[in-house]
Order: structure tokens, then sequence, then C-alpha cells
């Protein structure tokens, strides 16, 4: 039997494959460009300018006014209306601007009966809603994204020292807030600096150390049995190897735990292996309902099922992060204050009145 020798270094051998230097290089640009849009942070983003304000941004979050073909200005929410159109804030005082100092006339080269600007006025708030609900909810949250990006930075994934602490950390932040969460960990800590020690204590003494962070009777018992089943699993309380497995299958095993909910775990996930894992918590929870995301019936354990498919890839860390500083500092339980909000565009609930 012969064997055809193949020898690549032959002059000529990739044209008798059919392939020239101009189609290899061709198809190199052609990957770069690909990785570069894969790799790409920011959405493409059309540009408008406000007629009421000026200010310049993503034609999205602005809604688009045209004349109908009688010749009446009307709302245009799902920018969809041929013709020539003018943008403008989804703020009421925009409108009132650009009404006040004549400027559909100029855009429009037309007369506009007062009659349409009082429509105008009282549709406001319905055009408004209409079309921050037509936009779907994974361009919704890509949008977001970007404008939590643009205005706190993209925080940058710095991982953990430790899963296992994380994940203790974790299951002491239920009910209560980071400060006395963080005073809870530092008090066990201090009074157990191994986590054997902790397994061979009383667990009155735990919820002692752990008496910050409320439910302690409880959340003694339920770290005890925690890391008496890390260690009986593992045999170690070095629970780095984590990161090397499947973050689905982690999730699966903790989920048997009691005391670990899909927050717990997907924390731990996200925060120590940089899983694009979205855990949703009682700010982002709160959130997300404002933003239209969930209905007022949906539990945080559902709304990670929910959200998780909309987040946008590779996204997870920096939408988590930037949705947490925004419940603390901007969308807060109480009182949220709109009128700073950066992403008030894509909000249904922000008060335009
Ligand atoms: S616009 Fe208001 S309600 Fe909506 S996310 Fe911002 S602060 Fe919260």
């Amino acid at each position: 039997m012969s064997h055809a020798k193949i020898d690549i270094l032959r002059p000529g051998f990739l044209f008798s494959l059919k392939i020239s230097f101009p189609w290899i290089i061709l198809k190199m640009i052609n990957m770069r460009g690909t990785l570069q849009q894969l790799s790409s942070k920011s959405l493409h983003r059309p540009l408008r300018s406000c007629i009421g304000c000026g200010i310049k941004t993503d034609k999205r979050a602005l809604l688009r006014l045209v004349l109908s073909p009688k010749g009446h200005l009307m709302f245009d929410p799902r920018q969809n209306q041929p013709g020539r159109g003018a943008y403008i804030c989804k703020r009421p005082a925009c409108l009132q601007e650009a009404i006040s100092h004549r400027r559909f006339p100029r855009v429009f080269h037309s007369s506009i009966a007062q009659t349409d600007y009082s429509t105008l006025l009282e549709q406001f708030v319905d055009a408004r809603l209409q079309s921050i609900r037509h936009i779907r909810p994974s361009l919704r949250l890509a949008l977001i994204t970007q404008l939590l990006e643009d205005h706190f930075g993209r925080p940058p994934w710095q991982g953990c020292e430790n899963p296992l602490d994380t994940l203790i950390l974790t299951v002491l932040s239920q009910n209560t807030n980071d400060r006395n969460r963080d005073q809870a960990f530092a008090r066990l800590r201090q009074r157990y600096p191994q986590w054997q020690q902790v397994l061979e204590a009383e667990t009155a003494d735990i919820a002692e150390a752990i008496r910050p962070a409320g439910l302690a009777n409880q959340k003694s018992v339920r770290i005890r049995d925690i890391l008496h089943w890390v260690h009986l699993t593992y045999g170690t309380f070095n629970l780095d190897f984590l990161c090397r497995e499947d973050p689905e299958k982690v999730k699966q095993t903790f989920l048997q735990l009691k005391g670990i909910g899909i927050k717990t775990i997907s924390v731990v996930l996200m925060i120590c292996c940089g899983a694009d894992i979205f855990p949703v918590d009682t700010h982002i929870h709160r959130i997300s309902h404002r933003l239209g995301l969930i209905d007022d019936k949906t539990s945080a354990e559902k709304a990670h099922v929910i959200l998780q498919p909309f987040v946008p890839k590779s996204k997870a860390y920096s939408l988590h992060m930037n949705l947490l500083k925004l419940g603390r500092t901007i969308c807060k339980a109480r009182k949220p204050q709109c009128p700073q909000c950066p992403i008030q565009a894509f909000c249904p609930s922000c008060e335009v009145s």
C-alpha cells in the first residue's frame, strides 16, 4: 500500500488546497473583527439630541415625535413611524421647554396646532411607559448595564481570599445589613480563627459570637451543619477547587444544604470564581421590580431564574455590583431619588410628574 506524503512546506501547497494568501488575510481580518465584536464591552449606541435640553444620548433613552400624515404632532413610542422625527428626554420639563421655545415648528418646517401640544402633555406619561415597555428585557438590561458603567464605572473583579469564608459571610448576611454581617463575621473569626474550632464549639457560643447578624440561634446551627458537611464531603475547609468545577453542578450540590439558597451559592460562584452568574439580593430584587423586569409577586429566588437569561454575557458581576451601588445610594427602599438616577429613562416606576 502506498502512502501519499503531505509536505506542507512544499511551495504551492496552499494553492493545492485551493487556499490563497489573500483568502487567508481576508479570513484573519474577518476573525479579528468578530473577536473585537465579541470582546466589545460597549453596545452600539445610536445617538440623538433632545430638542428640549440639548443633551445627546442613546435614542432609545429618548422619546420620538413625528408629524402624522394629517400634519398633527404625535408621539412615536416604538420609534418606527416613517418620516422625520424629533427626539426628546423622557422628562416633562423637556417637552415644556421645546413647546415654549417653538422648537417643533422649526424641526418639522410646519406650524403646530396648540391642541396638539395639549394632547402631547396629556399623553406624555403613557407614551413614556410604552416606549420603555416595548424594549425587550434583554436589550433593556444591556442598556442599563452600559448606563450604570458610564455612571459608576466598570467594577474590577477581584476574586476572594477564601470561598468558604465568603459562603459563611453570605449565610450571615441573610435578613440583615452589611454592617451587622461584617461585625458578626469578625467576632466569629476572632473567637474561632480555625473553622475546625467552630465545628467543635457549642452552638450557644457560636450564636453569641454572631449575635449582631440577627437570627443567631438559627444561623449558628446552620453554619455548624454546613462546616460539618463540607469537612465530611471534601475532607478539607479549603474550597478553592470549586472554581474549577462546573458552576451549575456546584450550585445544585450546595442547594441541597439547609441555609444555602440560590443567592448564597451564586454570590460565592460570582465573587470567588468569576462565574457569569447573577445573584439577586434584596436591593436587586427591589430594583428589578421597579424596572418592571419582575412583578410584585416574584420572589427573590424565582427572580434568579427569570433575570439570568436577560443579563448581558460576561456582565453579571458588573451589573450586580453597580445595581447594589444604585440600591444603596439612589434607588433606596424608602425614597428612591429618581431625578438623580442614571437609568431613569428605562424605568417605568420613575417619578416624572
Ligand atoms: S428611576 Fe427611580 S425607581 Fe427607577 S431605578 Fe431609578 S431611582 Fe429606582
